[in-house]
């Protein structure tokens, strides 16, 4: 399944011819850097979606939370969702040969999907990583960072809470429309602070922020909750997912 299925709703408006305009999330004088691996969501005629309940802004969690293993294994992604494996672009050493998530999360991102308006689908851009390939993408992005990346990228070596993506539980991803793998306000892996989810709120008729929200809405329907200060990155049984819905404990830990 890719998400096309035929339960979806019919999309919010007909798509539209789209006309050259400010580039999404762009400031006032339009000083948005260009994407490199998604397409930006108003370069195309996605169609609108307005009117969609907005996104709260996260406070902050307390991630070190107990967990209490649920076994729920790890299953191959492709087949099921489609991809955009970024990372297996870059020839990374430790990247994993196959995405794969924990086999719960996997099956809400198809329910959630498959609720998606028409000619949307979720895209999965990476999933579970061992510590070692998170040491090695951090060393990546630190190599040609200005300023520090602890709100975005991980500690490899962190206990409390594991790094969420070694859990299998955590996840990132964007929305498909018609075959492109679209950028909402800003490219997957920016480090800016339009990645933050909510940060297009006061934007009225920004089309990043209106996608975001749809996004959102099928994967809080399905349990799923955001790190703040991504709107690619999402998780459901890791200790940022208990933090945040205030369950007593995590069901996913590290899977090496
Ligand atoms: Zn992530």
């Amino acid at each position: 399944m890719t998400g096309t299925s035929q339960q979806k709703m019919p999309a919010a408006g007909e798509a539209r011819v789209k006309s050259p305009g400010p580039r999404c999330g762009a400031g006032p004088a339009g000083q948005q850097a260009a994407m490199k691996w998604l397409i930006d969501c108003d370069a195309v005629a996605v169609p609108p979606q307005p009117g969609l309940p907005a996104l709260q802004r996260p406070g902050p969690a307390h991630c070190d939370v107990p967990v209490k293993e649920n076994d729920d294994p790890l299953v191959p992604v492709t087949g099921t969702m489609k991809t955009h494996p970024v990372y297996s672009w870059l020839g990374f050493q430790h990247s994993p040969s196959a995405m794969q998530l924990r086999a719960g999360v996997l099956e809400r991102l198809g329910r959630a999907s498959r609720r998606l308006p028409a000619d949307f689908e979720i895209v999965v851009i990476d999933a579970h990583r061992t510590r070692a390939f998170q040491a090695e993408l951090l060393g990546y992005y630190l190599a040609a960072a200005s300023t520090p990346l602890t709100d975005f990228i991980s500690d490899p070596w962190s206990d409390a809470p594991v790094p969420p993506h070694t859990t299998g539980g955590a996840v990132d991803l964007t929305l498909g429309w018609r075959g492109a793998v679209l950028g909402l306000g800003t490219d997957f892996d920016a480090f800016l602070p339009d990645s933050a989810a909510a940060a297009l709120e006061d934007e009225d008729g920004s089309t990043g922020r209106d996608l975001r929200r749809m996004l959102a809405g099928v994967l809080h329907a399905e349990g799923m909750t955001v790190i703040g200060s991504e709107w690619w990155h999402w998780s459901y049984g890791d200790q940022h997912w208990a933090a945040r819905t205030g369950a007593p404990a995590a069901i996913y830990g590290e899977i090496v």
